[in-house]
């Protein structure tokens, strides 16, 4: 089955922004495996935008749209999807009533133009929005489904899975690939995606197998994705645990969790179930554990806090890194990255303490210690303190990332050390 992707907007036209919408899209469509025949950008045009509406509908089943559907002059995705129906716009009550709470709930007024993002073309379903005020819309036309979506990026995520997939999962069985489609994914850290295909081996990474496994890699972070394609969806489930099962035994601890869970979720899901608790001591990454971890609700069971010693002064001041030390070894050393660990521990009482320091660039490198060169340190209540070197590739931020996620893949590795010689 193949779909047509829009996406509407000046701003997209003219790349003041980047299109990701429809390759975050486009990417959800081929996991049911729906092939997008093509994506067209359009301005914020009428005449385009009913012109691209009727177009894509003449040339697909499926016609998913991005954008246009604010409350201003310039967004005219409703206008244009009524045009290219030829029904008239009608105010939808309970969206409306919606948009009303939206409005209440925020004790802001609503100006009367968000009304009109209540309308739609006659005929056609409101697809509800709970993170903002436009609804987004699906009309038939001519043995086409359209579905327009909001163009605000975080909206349209939160929207598609509840909005989408019951479609698609309708769309695929009638058009003959009657089957169910189950999706996993399988997320690692610590090695590159070619290593980690090589570790899945040739058999498991066949393009022809059943379910198929594709890799994928975002922000450090190699996913597998396995998708298990049968007629029933007791088949689909079986293979597709059973292929998850070969991949975690292949893969081993590079394996930290499935689907959407993070590292710093992990962390602090076992962290909360020993009953151990958490500080950290930031240089070069000046908070950004602490912002990872503080990002999962529930942290506050498990996270003491946290020091950004950046400066020598504050290192010696804060967390008593001996000058001597700091000054012989260097602030990005094995010696500095240790002390902060253990007196980040103390003082703050904890089970466990991490510790970066490192040289984030573009300048402060050395011959000896190039940008990228990163201590991070674990200590641990009644055991000896360990650090660990690491040279990290990239920039700035990504030697910041890097550092941020392999510190909290270090303790996620102590962890389910101790859980499973617990167990
Ligand atoms: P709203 O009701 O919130 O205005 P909307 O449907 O009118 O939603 P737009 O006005 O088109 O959405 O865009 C809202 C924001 O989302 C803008 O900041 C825009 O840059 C961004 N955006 C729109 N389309 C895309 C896209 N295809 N990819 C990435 N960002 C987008
Ligand atoms: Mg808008």
């Amino acid at each position: 089955m193949q779909a047509v992707l829009l996406s509407i907007g000046d701003e997209l036209i003219l790349g003041q922004t980047v299109d990701t919408n429809t390759a975050w899209i486009a990417e959800r469509l081929l996991e049911w495996g729906v092939m997008p025949l093509y994506h067209l950008t359009v301005a914020d045009d009428l005449p385009a935008i009913t012109a691209a509406f009727k177009d894509a509908a003449a040339r697909a089943p499926l016609v998913i749209a991005t954008g246009g559907l604010g409350p201003t002059e310039d967004d005219l995705t409703r206008e244009a999807l009524a045009a290219a129906v030829g029904q008239p716009l009608v105010t939808d009550e309970k969206s409306l009533a919606e948009i009303r709470a939206f409005f209440a709930r925020r004790s802001r007024p609503m100006a009367e133009r968000n009304a009109l993002q209540a309308m739609l073309p006659n005929g056609a379903r409101p697809l509800p929005n709970s993170s903002g005020t436009a609804p987004g819309m699906h009309a038939q036309f001519s043995g086409c489904d359209i579905l327009v979506f909001p163009g605000v990026p975080s909206e349209l995520k939160a929207m598609f899975d509840p909005h989408a997939i019951p479609l698609l999962q309708k769309l695929t069985a009638a058009a003959g690939n009657a089957s169910v489609i189950l999706t996993a994914k399988v997320n690692t850290y610590g090695d590159g995606e070619s290593n980690i295909a090589a570790r899945l081996g040739p058999a498991l990474m066949r393009r022809d197998r059943h379910p198929l496994i594709g890799t994928t890699v975002a922000d450090g972070i190699v996913s597998v994705r396995v998708r298990s394609q049968f007629p029933t969806r007791e088949q689909a489930r079986r293979e597709l645990d059973a292929t998850l099962a070969e991949v975690r035994a292949a893969l081993g601890s590079f394996v930290f969790s499935l689907d959407q869970q993070s590292l710093a979720q992990v962390v602090t899901e076992l962290c909360i179930a020993s009953k151990k608790t958490l500080a950290v001591a930031e240089s070069c990454t000046g908070g950004l554990l602490g912002s990872l971890i503080t990002e999962v609700p529930g942290s506050s069971a498990m996270f003491r806090g946290g020091w950004i010693v950046y400066s020598n002064d504050f290192k010696n001041q804060q967390l008593d890194v001996p000058l001597d030390v700091l000054q012989q070894h260097g602030a990005v050393s094995e010696a500095t990255a240790l002390a902060l660990a253990e007196n980040a521990l103390k003082k703050a009482d904890a089970d466990f303490a991490l510790a970066i320091t490192g040289v984030a660039g573009p300048t402060g490198g050395t011959p000896d210690k190039p940008v990228g060169t990163v201590w991070i340190a674990l200590a641990e209540r009644h055991s000896p303190a360990t650090a660990r070197l690491h040279n990290f590739p990239g920039d700035r931020e990504m030697i910041r990332d890097r550092a941020a996620k392999t510190a909290l893949n270090t303790l996620r590795l102590r962890l389910q050390n101790l859980s499973s010689s617990s167990t």
